[in-house]
């Protein structure tokens, strides 16, 4: 394979343009074509990985399959290109530093004062440079977090300005900027862009292509005003307007043939046209549905969506597996109690008790579980869900009023969440948790095994807490059974009712794994269970 290509993006003006996406719509559009393409994010935080930043600083954290705690960004990128991504996809400025000063301190710069430059930016250009050397991407899509301007991105935009100079054509810089609509004018501004522009070219940077984000369509002239002001060419500048959905995304980028631009500037063929058949099936299916149900998902960051991206994008990805529409209802779990339970959950037709940490919201949960166990409406629990259901199981079927998870009672006698034994050593909270991907076998004859249709699984994890195996046999006699087993040290995977329509909990997180073209079998099946559960209603 040749030498890869490097493409940066960076953002301005506002934060929450959607880099992301406009990334992940670019590189399927390449992929489309042939390429092999993956993409890169560098957060100029100092965190090492965002694993230890509460949701409500930075929305979901995403898991790879090697047990990267990630940006949520590297959700879309995997559920865009269907292609997994891995440790060196996600890099922070924390992770950097941390690198630089451990060389510092093994002697490697001896003598030598180590600065931001060279010794950061080198260390910077060689986390984007190593994707390439893999020899697996023709092209690797870097996305800089942040906006230009901002003190902490300086030292990545120093790092793209001498990436550009050394590789000459193998890269490009595509900038996402903002055209704001003045109701009170009647008008888009081009300012804002400009100065962006400018700011950028202070640091060095000369973008070749602008997207601009904008409400309205950008007027030919317009586009040559912006091609003027920001040293571009008129077809450079592409419009990104917004979409109903983000998986419009990439036929508006094709549109607008930044697939054909970028490419022209790289020096690579076009190929093919992309290759987009499954994808516009897709979307062709998500704005026509037949059907309809009303999905909850009870959790604790309900304020903030973000928190559950991965889950809300695979309802989406199941909903049209079925030609449904979720309407997913956002249901705050410290809100519900016995009291109210019926009124929150009573018209739905399925229930999802999302993942957490630590006791706020706890009890609502368990409530949710028990109207849905009791009223045969469809559930699915993820993770610290999962571990609630156990929890609820324990108390109102078993009957052990005391049973709970050591994580927020560690001194109750029916333990039936407990910490996993090699967590127990464990006294530093980053990366040490239970991570990426394991294997899982799924019973033979259960709910489980007619989901995956199979028997060897693999699935991402983020705990530290566990079924308690000590208890299983409780549990089995009285009908929660344990339907997935790690096969190397027997931790329950999954757990599933036999006197229920539809009820699994998984100790791992199948959002994940959801993408457009393989939407995950659990969310497809509990999107199909709640369309029965409307039709026997
Ligand atoms: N807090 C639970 C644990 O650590 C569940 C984690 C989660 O839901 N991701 O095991």
């Amino acid at each position: 394979m040749a030498a890869a290509k490097f493409i940066f993006v960076t953002g301005g003006v506002t934060s929450s343009l959607g880099k992301g996406i406009i990334s992940a719509s670019l590189a399927k559009l390449l992929q489309a074509r042939g390429y092999s393409v993956t993409i890169q994010k560098l957060d100029p935080y100092i965190n090492v990985d965002p694993g230890t930043l509460n949701p409500y600083e930075h929305g979901e954290c995403y898991v790879t399959h090697d047990g990267a705690e990630t940006d949520l960004d590297l959700g879309h990128y995997e559920r865009f290109l269907n292609a997994p991504t891995s440790q060196a996809n996600n890099v922070t400025t924390g992770r950097i530093y941390q690198t630089v000063i451990n060389k510092e301190r093994e002697g490697e710069y001896l003598g030598k004062t180590v600065q931001i430059i060279p010794h950061i930016t080198d260390e910077i250009k060689r986390r984007i440079k190593l994707l390439g050397e893999t020899g697996e991407f023709d092209i690797v899509i870097t996305e800089i977090g942040g906006t230009v301007g901002d003190i902490e991105s300086l030292p990545y935009v120093e790092s793209v300005r001498q990436l550009k100079w050394e590789l000459g054509s193998a890269a490009l810089s595509i900038h996402l900027t903002l055209i704001p609509y003045l109701a009170a004018a009647g008008e888009l501004k081009t300012k804002p862009t400009q100065h962006s522009v400018k700011a950028l070219l202070e640091l060095g940077v000369q973008p070749d292509i602008l997207a601009c984000r904008t409400e309205k369509p950008l007027s030919a002239d317009l586009k040559r005003k912006i091609a003027l002001f920001c040293n571009v060419n008129v077809n450079a500048v592409i419009e990104a307007i917004d979409a109903d959905s983000i998986y419009d995304v990439p036929l508006l980028m094709y549109k607008e043939q930044l697939d054909k631009v970028v490419l022209a500037k790289l020096k690579l063929p076009l190929q093919h046209e992309p290759e987009l058949k499954q994808w516009k099936e897709f979307l062709g299916k998500l704005k026509n549905p037949i059907n309809q149900v009303r999905i909850g998902i009870v959790g604790k960051y309900i304020e903030l969506k973000d928190a559950y991206k991965s889950i809300a994008e695979s309802f989406i990805h199941a909903g049209v597996a079925n030609e449904c529409k979720v309407i997913v209802e956002w249901i705050h779990s410290e809100k519900i109690d016995e009291t109210n339970v019926a009124s929150k959950l009573g018209h739905l037709q399925g229930v999802l008790v999302a993942p957490g940490f630590g006791g706020r919201g706890i009890e609502g949960k368990i409530s949710a579980i028990k109207y849905a166990r009791e009223n045969n409406i469809p559930f699915l629990g993820i993770c610290l869900g999962m571990q609630c259901a156990v929890i609820e199981f324990a108390r109102n079927v078993i009957g052990w009023k005391d049973a709970h998870s050591t994580e927020m009672s560690p001194e109750t006698k029916h333990a039936v969440i407990d910490f996993m034994e090699d967590q127990k050593k464990i006294t530093k909270k980053g990366g040490t948790m239970r991570l990426g991907e394991y294997p899982c076998i799924v019973q033979k004859g259960t709910k489980a095994s007619s989901v995956y249709g199979k028997q060897k699984i693999g699935e991402r994890h983020r705990h530290r807490y566990e079924f308690n195996n000590k208890f299983l046999k409780q549990f089995e006699d009285a009908g929660m059974i344990a339907s997935g087993i790690n096969p190397d040290n027997n931790l329950v995977e999954i757990v599933e009712l036999k006197n229920h329509p539809w009820f699994i909990g998984v100790q791992f997180h199948p959002e994940y794994k959801s993408t457009v073209e393989a939407p995950h079998p659990l969310f497809v099946r509990f999107v199909k269970a709640s369309m029965e559960k409307q039709a026997g209603a």
